[in-house]
């Protein structure tokens, strides 16, 4: 069914998406403290900036930031004008609990998968609230650099770690995991490399080095990583699991100008590997054409199109979902928010994420390239049912 509003010259009329709901393939936990301190912290929630006025001042001052306050406004029953203050004033009548159950029943959202490395496990709410507010319990996945520091902190010798990290790693799914997630792209980049062992030796020597100083390591020695990672990626090819990879648009941790998920081409050319899903996060953005590339060529390469992050307009959103549709196979298309820390980002999210797959699909129908009814198998796919289908996400 085509929605009715009349359409300006080159609109495609959009698919009317609202009773589909979502699969969340990639998100993060709610803080336990939902009240900002003052408005500059709560600002602070929609920005990968790492400086201060940016994040007080600067991030108030983006499309999607005014969007959200007009969102959140009319979620209120407020005047979409009303401003930050009166928003923020009604939104802290609402427990967690209740805002979440409220916001996301409002967006459709069926379940969640879940990286539980950030924000950290206790600064953020109970499962039994995300479970509450959604379909059910939600799917998890474990964040490798933080087990990889754990275990360089824990272990004295390089083959210690590594057989420790083949005991962490064994029978993930009985240990509670659907996939892995890795943010080596912002440690040291995307590009996996394998290194001799003297230098993993040595390399491993600068961290323990490290830990020695300060109890803890921040892994950022890249042939100790690269191997940890190789390490990983052959098990979860084994136990047939989904890894994740942060690419692409985040906190200038990422060196953007070597962000494109073209680097992980020694992942993708890995014949051991090819067991394991490899999931591109963000759409990649502004990588998008090439991860859309990377799914179109490599059977195991999966594209994640977020919409809560990043922070776009919903017309850059639609552009980065038309790219997808236009080059991946549909199978390999997975709609997210990416959302962190407060319920809002999940909520437009889902709603975004529809509202740029109607118009992208939209425009499919419209050049006859699909079929409406199969613009809407498409849009349910993406939407859910290639992540259920992924992660073992029940229906
Ligand atoms: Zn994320």
């Amino acid at each position: 069914m085509m929605s009715s509003t009349p359409s300006a010259p080159h609109t495609p009329d959009a698919l009317e998406l609202g009773d589909l709901p979502v699969v969340d393939n990639h998100c993060h936990g709610l803080d336990l403290q939902q009240q900002p301190d003052d408005l500059g912290d709560w600002r602070s929630r929609f920005t990968e900036s790492p400086h201060a006025r940016m994040r007080t001042v600067d991030a108030a001052d983006t499309t999607f930031y005014r969007r959200l306050l007009r969102r959140m406004a009319s979620f209120h029953s407020l005047d979409p004008e009303a401003g930050e203050t009166a928003v923020l004033e009604a939104r802290q009548r609402w427990s967690t609990a209740d805002l979440t159950a409220a916001l996301w029943r409002d967006a459709g959202i069926d379940r969640l998968v879940v990286d539980t490395g950030y924000p950290p496990a206790d600064r953020v709410v109970g499962t039994d609230v995300l479970a509450a507010a959604t379909g059910g319990r939600p799917v998890l996945l474990l964040r490798l650099e933080l087990l990889f520091q754990h275990l360089v902190a824990q272990h004295a010798s390089l083959p210690a770690v590594l057989e420790a990290l083949d005991a962490s790693l064994d029978d993930l799914r009985s240990q509670g995991f659907a996939g892995l997630k890795s943010i080596v792209g912002y440690r040291t980049g995307l590009e996996v490399e394998r290194w001799d062992t003297d230098v993993v030796e040595s390399s491993f020597a600068e961290a323990r080095h490290e830990v020695a100083g300060t109890g803890v390591v921040r892994l950022g020695y890249k042939p100790l990583l690269d191997t940890l990672l190789h390490g990983a990626l052959a098990q979860a090819a084994v136990q047939e699991l989904p890894v994740q990879f942060h690419v692409g648009y985040g906190d200038p941790d990422v060196d953007l100008r070597t962000a494109s998920p073209l680097a992980l081409r020694a992942v993708f050319e890995e014949p051991a590997y090819r067991g394991a899903a490899i999931v591109l996060l963000h759409g990649c953005w502004p990588y998008v054409r090439e991860g859309a590339y990377l799914t179109a060529v490599y059977q195991n390469a999966y594209l994640d199109l977020s919409y809560g992050i990043p922070f776009l307009s919903v017309g850059e959103l639609t552009a980065m979902t038309s790219a997808a549709l236009g080059a991946a196979p549909f199978s390999k298309l997975m709609f997210s928010s990416d959302g962190a820390r407060v319920p809002e980002l999940h909520w437009m999210g889902a709603h975004d994420g529809r509202l740029a797959l109607s118009r992208g699909l939209g425009l499919l129908v419209e050049d006859r390239e699909l079929s409406t009814a199969k613009a809407y198998e498409v849009a349910e796919r993406v939407l859910a049912g290639n992540a259920r289908r992924l992660y073992g996400v029940p229906a």
